[in-house]
């Protein structure tokens, strides 16, 4: 066994989490994330109780995610008249041993790099350092092919790469060069954040409207005691025709927020003003709904992808970060078993691979805001009773459907032992 670290392009959300899992191993890493410097960028995201499971067993506590967000109490989906689709409770409250979070995604990455600054000291994190390319070696080592932000090309060894680099990622492009193009389906989401009231629960996920046309907000802090107002995620989206592809520049590109308040001009109830609440927002953001078809294989020799860069899944379950943690986990849990190995990543592979693929066409379908096509093809969107429109334990069977798929069905989650055992090591030659 060689002493080179394992190499991590990217440090987002799944590289940084994939990090704090090496170090607690016993393996040593070196992250090279593209931008020079860190910053909170984003806006709300869910981490589902599956990964929270997977944070508390790295360390990071309930107080510190407390610190970047809000527990989750309720999901629920309402119609264009205001009425109830379906709802159900989140997170502890639903019986799940461990919480959902609805986060600020920035924060919470930033809460992982310190986290692994920390504990690995800031040479583990090498900022302004891109991974263009890599070379399996014939000795049993990888060579990461590394651009600084100044210019200056390096190469370098690693036992093992994986490529946490995202919905762009360089690696999984060298990795599958014949790659269909990014998947666009014709949404476009508006997105941002707005001081507001919290409703319902005070911690629910609404998604409102039709399955073309719809927002979903919910909290992502505690109200300020002083004014009661929570940091309000919301995510307003149509549907045009997609057919020619996406052909504006960027992603998360900021817009104004009156070239798309119009859209959703009337959508106002006794309980929600949502024009009024968009034009809250600092400042607001569009990007399209997109994914990329799954692959038949995450791992080429000594490299690996996890996260975005594996499997870029629309976000209507939520569950996009939460997957990329679980990736880490599962990764860590191989090499444990197999050491720093090839055959570690088969194993990976193996398990994740194929199922998560399955995830990202779920997801592609509409994931559980697939109620709302239901509502739409059986009267339009408009109700008086849901019951008439779908049966409760259609309802409720449809959302079991989807969390056993996603990983997070609560009698097998509650069940499951931890993914790497405590006090798990790997042993290294
Ligand atoms: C700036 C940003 C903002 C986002 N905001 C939201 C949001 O508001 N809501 C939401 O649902 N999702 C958002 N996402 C996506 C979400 O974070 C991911 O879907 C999810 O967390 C999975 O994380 P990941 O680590 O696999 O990928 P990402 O979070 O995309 O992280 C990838 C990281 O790799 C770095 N990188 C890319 N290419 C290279 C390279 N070749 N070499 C080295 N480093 C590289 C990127 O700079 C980034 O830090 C955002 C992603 C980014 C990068």
């Amino acid at each position: 066994m060689s002493n080179h670290p394992v190499l991590i392009a990217g440090g987002g959300i799944g590289g940084l989490a994939l990090a704090l899992t090496l170090n607690q191993i016993g393996v040593p890493c070196v992250v090279f994330e593209q931008v020079r410097e860190m910053k909170p960028l984003g806006v709300g995201i869910n981490i589902q109780p599956n990964a929270v499971r997977e944070l508390f067993d790295l360390g990071i506590t309930a107080a510190d995610l407390d610190g970047v967000g809000l527990p989750a109490r309720e999901w629920a989906l309402v119609g264009l008249n205001g009425n109830d689709v379906y709802s159900e409770p989140r997170g502890l409250e639903a019986g799940y041993r461990w919480p959902q979070y609805a986060v600020h995604r920035g924060l919470f990455q930033m809460l992982l790099y310190r986290k692994a600054v920390e504990r690995m000291g800031a040479g583990a994190v090498r900022m302004g350092h891109r991974v263009a390319g890599y070379r399996n070696e014939a000795d049993g080592t990888v060579t990461a092919l590394v651009e600084a932000a100044d210019g200056t090309r390096s190469e370098e060894r690693g036992i093992l790469l994986i490529g946490a680099d995202g919905l762009h990622s360089a690696v999984r492009a060298q990795m599958h060069p014949g790659q269909p193009p990014i998947h666009w389906g014709g949404a476009i989401m508006w997105r941002g954040t707005s001081p507001g009231v919290p409703i319902r629960t005070g911690a629910s996920f609404v998604g409102l409207g039709t399955h073309r046309h719809r927002v979903v907000f919910y909290p992502i802090s505690a109200p300020d005691p002083s004014t009661g107002l929570a940091t309000i995620n919301w995510i307003a989206e149509v549907t045009v025709d997609g057919s020619q592809g996406w052909k504006s520049s960027g992603w998360f590109k900021p817009v104004e927020i009156d070239d798309f308040v119009h859209y959703f001009d009337g959508w106002t109830w006794d309980w929600l003003d949502l024009p009024a609440l968009i034009r809250r927002a600092d400042a607001a953001y569009e990007n399209p709904m997109i994914d990329r078809d799954p692959i038949p294989t995450w791992r080429d020799g000594r490299v690996a992808l996890i996260g975005d860069a594996a499997h870029p899944m629309y976000p209507t379950g939520s569950n996009g970060a939460s997957q990329a943690i679980v990736d880490g986990r599962v990764l860590g849990a191989a090499l444990v078993v197999h050491g720093l190995t090839p055959e570690a990543l088969v194993a990976y592979d193996e398990k994740l691979c194929g199922p998560v693929g399955q995830l990202v066409l779920r997801n592609r379908g509409a994931g559980p805001f697939g109620l709302l096509n239901l509502v739409d093809e059986r009267c339009g969107g408009t109700f008086d009773d849901i019951d008439a429109v779908i049966p409760p334990e259609e309802r409720a069977a449809f959302m079991a459907g989807y969390k056993t798929a996603a990983g997070f069905a609560i009698e097998t989650l509650n069940a499951a032992p931890p993914i790497i055992p405590a006090g798990a090591r790997v042993v290294l030659g």
